[in-house]
């Protein structure tokens, strides 16, 4: 099933090029504050779901085109992200820098940090980028893990139970020596979309492929086969440390292949099985401070 949230609020199942409106069988309240309807229907999937089926087959539906479709889960207790997750990125880190990033730099050795609930942004969204002189903004492609139960402890061979689903995530960062979460955590620095799809329909979690385009162009390609920390391990690490709950999302941390992005640019993100987006990059006026002024632009992850 592939579930959106759209219209200020609403929430959907897509039917091919058509959605079908749940709102009210999810529960959600469309336009109130928090936007908490996605959080709600997944902490209640259980109870909810056989209704949801039901409407599928029911239900009037309408041109998915015509809505104006919305990060899918907009209110998230936490955005975990995993960096420096496959060997192919390191690489390219350490030589791009020549600043001596430490070969154990991994995540299997580093953890994970968080970005921003706030940076979240929807597929029908621009990337709005801050204007900090000679710095470069990065795109990095990745797979959204949305957690479907809460869960502390979680071992992995339990963990593929505590997976909702998938989307399609972009962790943008702006490079240099600061501190992470901050050059992270710019509002649309990370865009999720265009929906969740549910874990039952992606057979295999290690083999899902995935692509990023600039202009057209293909810059990263990986598949989860290829990641350094895998995600059961993302899973059991995350709440080895910290109680999951229902709408959290992991960031499985991005392939080789991230490069500047500039206004006027059009990214498109591929997951096979999971969906695709498109989104146009313009420059922002807001994001000026005087913590970025030195010159520190050196490493980055
Ligand atoms: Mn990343």
């Amino acid at each position: 099933m592939k579930l959106v949230t759209f219209d200020q609020g609403r929430i959907g199942i897509v039917d091919g090029e058509r959605v079908i409106d749940i709102t009210d069988l999810a529960g959600a309240e469309p336009g109130t504050w928090p936007p908490v309807g996605m959080v709600r229907l997944i902490a209640d999937w259980q109870a909810r779901s056989p209704a949801l089926h039901d409407a599928v087959t029911r239900r009037e539906s309408r041109p998915l085109a015509e809505a104006r479709l919305e990060a899918p889960v907009q209110w998230p207790n936490k955005i975990i992200a995993f960096p420096a997750n496959y060997h192919a990125h390191i690489d390219e880190m350490k030589h791009g820098s020549g600043s001596g990033v430490i070969s154990t730099y991994k995540a299997s050795g580093q953890g994970f940090f968080l970005k921003a609930n706030s940076s979240l942004s929807g597929p029908a969204d621009d990337i709005v980028l801050p204007p900090l002189a000679g710095r470069e903004i990065h795109h990095e492609c990745e797979l959204g893990v949305v957690i479907g139960r809460r869960g502390r402890g979680v071992t992995r061979a339990d963990a593929r139970d505590y997976v909702f689903g998938f989307t399609c995530l972009l962790d943008m960062v702006v490079r240099g020596k600061e501190e992470r979460v901050m050059r992270k955590s710019f509002d649309t620095f990370c865009p999720t979309g265009p929906w969740i799809t549910t874990a039952d329909e992606i057979a295999d979690f290690d083999n899902i492929e995935m692509r990023l385009f600039v202009n057209g162009e293909e810059r990263q390609s990986a598949s989860t086969r290829n990641l350094i920390v895998d995600i059961p391990e993302m899973i059991a690490m995350s709440s080895a440390v910290m109680t999951l709950e229902p709408g959290d999302i992991i960031a499985s941390g991005t392939p080789a292949g991230v490069g500047p992005v500039e206004d006027g640019d059009v990214l498109e993100i591929v997951i096979d099985g999971v969906g695709s987006m498109t989104l146009d990059v313009r420059q922002g006026e807001l994001g000026m401070h005087a913590v970025w002024d030195e010159a520190k632009a050196g490493l980055a992850v």
